[in-house]
């Protein structure tokens, strides 16, 4: 019908775009008292419920209002791959059609849900697959949100999401409002109630959006760093051009919201040749001085869209055991879901098309 068409291609506003005080305000702004907010709320979040018509200590009349008004789901699930490990790959559909990845990412005590920010990536790292999309657009709030709720689908009935990583698609701190909206979402005591300690955002290094992250609260800060002088930083992080490291490092040396009991992950993605001598391992330590973190190395996750390759397991250990030499805490990370591409930078909804597929997930 034709109608169904012009409403398609005018999508209507989503709650999920907004927290607590963001739709009390809208509320009010159409006469509604601000319970009703949190009421709607409280399904969205605490139920998981997003049929209107089903909240049922609405009247019937508001109901029917509300629905005519506002959309309540961003995004649909195309497809679940499961990984050998157990992590899975979401596939997600937008209203618009597009198509984001998100990870989960099970372990024993634990649910970890890498959520995307964005559909492609404008910064273009030279290793990412990501970054070989190009920017196609931000994701909405909604479209973020929405990525935890179908995730919480996905797990085994009672099963929570408890930590959450930006770090699938995009670059967070180039749609940081969304971003924030989101985890005050996440964060929200009355609804979701994620600890802010268990969120964690990755930034590949927008030195003037650091700040204004860390205001949000007490969430954890990752830092891409992946080399050790800005030659090799400007090949592989071309934002390097813009805030070198002695800007990015400086900039992280006198943030006050950064301490030891909030310290800055740095993250360093392990490529043969590149950035794995033992003379990066020991420069490391020593342009991390002063700035309370821990770094966190990953193994170049291997794609179709750029040479790079992992080191071998013996560099890997011999360039972590040589940090850790110097005092300063490092971890080595698995890789997981690699056999999905669903391993960190490996996320670039290949083989992406637009018609609905249906959920594939063999484990029910
Ligand atoms: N844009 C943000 C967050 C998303 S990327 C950022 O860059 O920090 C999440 C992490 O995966 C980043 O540290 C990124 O540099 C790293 N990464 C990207 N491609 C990778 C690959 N092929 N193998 C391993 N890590 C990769
Ligand atoms: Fe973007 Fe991060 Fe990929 Fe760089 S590593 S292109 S910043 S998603």
């Amino acid at each position: 019908m034709a109608r169904d068409h012009a409403n398609e291609s005018a999508p209507r506003p989503n709650l999920k775009d907004h927290g607590r005080e963001a739709l009390r305000e809208h509320f009010a702004r159409d006469g509604l008292p601000a319970y009703r907010a949190d009421q709607v709320l409280s399904w969205l979040y605490g139920r998981g419920v997003d049929d209107i018509e089903a909240m049922t200590d609405l009247p019937a009349q508001l109901r029917d209002r509300l629905a005519g008004t506002w959309d309540t789901r961003a995004l649909e699930i195309g497809e679940v791959q499961v990984s050998l490990d157990g992590t899975r790959k979401i596939v997600l559909r937008t209203r618009d059609g597009e198509v984001i990845e998100s990870v989960l990412i099970p372990e024993e005590r634990r649910n970890t849900l890498c959520v995307s920010t964005q559909i492609g990536c404008p910064l273009a790292c030279s290793f990412c697959a990501t970054g070989k999309m190009g920017m196609v657009r931000n994701l909405t709030v909604a479209e973020i949100v929405d990525q935890l709720m179908r995730a919480r689908e996905v797990l085994p009935e009672g099963d929570l999401i408890s930590n959450i990583v930006f770090m699938g698609m995009g670059e967070p701190l180039l749609n940081l409002a969304a971003v924030k909206e989101a985890i005050r979402i996440f964060t929200d005591p009355r609804y979701l109630a994620m600890a802010p300690r268990r969120i964690t955002v990755s930034t590949s290094g927008v030195v003037p959006q650091i700040r204004p992250l860390l205001e949000i609260g007490p969430i954890n800060l990752a830092v891409s760093l992946h080399a050790t002088t800005d030659e090799v930083r400007d090949e592989l992080v071309p934002l390097n051009k813009r805030f070198p490291l002695d800007i990015l490092l400086g900039a992280l040396r006198d943030e006050e919201l950064i301490s030891r009991k909030r310290p800055v992950f740095f993250e360093y993605t392990l490529m043969a040749g590149t950035n794995d001598s033992l003379e990066d391992a020991r420069r490391l330590p020593r342009l991390l001085e002063g700035i309370p973190g821990k770094v966190n190395l990953i193994p170049m996750n291997p794609h179709p869209d750029a040479s790079y390759q992992p080191p071998s397991s013996e560099v890997c250990d011999a360039f972590a055991a040589e940090v850790h030499a110097s005092g300063l805490r490092v971890t080595l990370r698995r890789n997981r879901g690699r056999d999905i591409d669903a391993a960190c930078g490996q996320l670039a909804a290949r083989g992406q098309t637009r018609r609905s597929a249906p959920a594939t997930d063999s484990q029910d």
